[in-house]
């Protein structure tokens, strides 16, 4: 079964966009996945189609319609599927929530533009809040682009060797380790030993050993995570 993206937004022809090249753009030409983008526009209110309005109890900015909103999703078919608002409000995106939805069946994605949407179509249709990180952006388009590569990079047949996944940083909590190739000598600068050594035993202690202190030094909340399952450390 073809794993199907819908996205909601103000600018369909934002999508595939980033998407339709490279790895996720051959996947969608294999039909392992598919994505649609839906133009709220049409959904709007008024000879204008207004999908926003004022924010009760003032302020600056926009706010986009409850009606409108649930216009837009009640018109997709109602198959169980996720909606997902992405929004810096929202709980942070992590591997384990790319994994779990690309285990699904797909997901629809409601881009936000101006201040945001009105609360309560989010909390009537169930919607899922994701940030992709503390800062604003102008719009959820490229936000729902970053989710939707997570996801599609997963489904099975979409990368070429089983492993790439596997090795990746978070898969085991740690961050990855770091990565060397052709020439061994670059302006003075040689690569570690250990990688010439053919000893794969070697290799892989060395590859750990640099994944725990990059995670110890780059993150430390992932390393207590990490540091609080392993009781040796
Ligand atoms: N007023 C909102 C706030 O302060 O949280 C920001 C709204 S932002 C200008 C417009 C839209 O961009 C949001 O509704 C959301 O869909 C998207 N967006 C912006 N930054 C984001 C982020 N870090 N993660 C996910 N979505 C984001």
């Amino acid at each position: 079964m073809t794993w199907q993206a819908d996205i909601i937004t103000l600018f369909p022809e934002l999508f595939p966009g980033p998407l339709g090249i490279s790895l996720t753009g051959r996947a969608l030409e294999k039909g392992l996945w598919a994505c649609t983008a839906h133009d709220l526009r049409p959904h709007g209110k008024g000879r204008h189609h207004a999908v926003d309005d004022t924010p009760y109890g003032g302020g600056a900015g926009m706010v986009m319609r409850p009606d409108v909103v649930a216009s837009a999703l009640d018109a997709l078919p109602g198959d169980g599927r996720p909606v997902i608002y992405p929004t810096p409000r929202g709980r942070p995106f992590s591997q384990r929530d790319a994994k779990r939805l690309a285990a699904g069946s797909g997901v629809v994605i409601l881009c936000g533009r101006y201040e945001g949407v009105d609360e309560r179509v989010l909390e009537a249709r169930g919607v899922e809040q994701f940030s992709i990180g503390d800062f604003v952006l102008s719009g959820g388009e490229i936000p729902a682009c970053a989710l939707l590569e997570a996801c599609v990079r997963l489904l099975p047949g979409v990368m070429g060797s089983s492993d790439s996944a596997t090795e990746e940083s978070f898969e085991n909590g740690l961050l990855e380790y770091p990565h060397y190739t052709k020439p061994a000598e670059w302006e003075g600068l040689s690569i570690p030993s250990v990688l010439l050594s053919g000893n794969h035993r070697d290799i892989a202690a060395w590859r750990h050993d640099q994944s725990q202190r990059i995670t110890q030094s780059k993150r430390p909340d992932l390393w207590a995570q990490y540091a609080s399952r392993k009781p040796g450390i």
